[in-house]
């Protein structure tokens, strides 16, 4: 990592002053993640001789917008995107990138086209009630984007001396969850699957009604390359993945435990090496 991170040592990023947001990582030969404060987003660029594959796209239109420049410091190449899944952060950002093919799993398509409005206008009225009307105002005015590549189970793209794998590894974090594979980089980005957050790992946003807590540690073991990027947090490697696995592998087995009887809540809350409201999130998704 410290020699490809030397190799790119002029990057556009990397003159930026100390309050601005966006910081490209390299990762490899033409792979990049994408980090911002907002949230402690990280998102991806894979470059190859014909194209380039954009992975996740923020929040809202200006967001977007402000990634797609970004990648133009970068490359000139013509640009696909591929969305890891429906949540607003990861896809509300893609209509600065049209026309282009957008990737994504079919839940993910479906969630965005049926219920991507609405989440729009939820998210734009937790803004304003926590006070940031201008993140309000920015998801507003943004117009959701449906993914027009459906992936069902896996697809292979040719960026041009380099394919790239995109494949559903099974519902986890969310119905939807896309992982993008870089094989020749040994680098995977794999959204929301894995979860990087200051000082520790999964926050309670983590779990929502549309994950499926039984096969995330499931979905984890297809998340096999040497440097994983996260949805939220720095690039990890394997072991960090192993870490994660068990922690989901705990909460599966505490869950199943109140399920059953054999333990009461505040018993699971005890074991449970998560926080509490951590914890209660998980016990609570789908
Ligand atoms: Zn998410």
């Amino acid at each position: 990592m410290m020699a490809a991170r030397d190799a790119f040592s002029s990057l556009p990023g990397d003159h930026m002053t100390e309050d601005a947001d966006g910081r490209w990582i390299p990762l490899g030969e033409g792979v990049f993640a994408r980090r911002y404060r907002e949230l402690d987003l990280t998102v991806g660029l894979v470059t190859g001789s014909d194209s380039c594959l954009v992975v996740d796209t923020r929040g809202d239109a200006a967001q977007g917008g402000e990634l797609a420049a970004a990648v133009r410091e970068l490359t000139p190449l013509p640009w696909a995107v591929a969305i890891t899944h429906a949540h607003f952060d990861h896809a509300f950002g893609t209509e600065a990138f049209l026309p282009c093919d957008v990737w994504a799993h079919e839940h993910c398509a479906t969630e965005l086209a049926a219920g991507g409005t609405a989440a729009r206008d939820a998210w734009v009225l937790r803004y304003r009630q926590r006070g940031e009307p201008e993140t309000a105002n920015r998801i507003a005015a943004t117009t959701i984007v449906p993914p027009s590549r459906i992936v069902r189970d896996e697809a292979v793209l040719d960026l041009g001396g380099r394919t790239v794998r995109l494949f559903h590894p099974g519902p986890a974090h969310s119905r939807g969850d896309l992982v993008v594979e870089v094989p020749d980089a040994g680098v995977v980005f794999a959204g929301d699957l894995v979860e990087h957050a200051p000082g520790g790992s999964f926050t309670a946003e983590s779990f929502g009604s549309d994950t499926t807590l039984d096969n995330w540690p499931h979905a984890l073991t297809a998340v096999g390359e040497r440097i994983v990027v996260p949805g939220h947090g720095e690039p990890v490697g394997q072991p960090f993945v192993a870490t994660q696995r068990r922690l989901l592998d705990e909460l599966v087995t505490l869950r199943n435990a109140l399920r059953s009887g054999e333990l009461s809540s505040d018993e699971v809350l005890a074991r449970s090496l998560l926080p509490a409201d951590v914890t209660l999130a998980a016990l609570r998704s789908g």
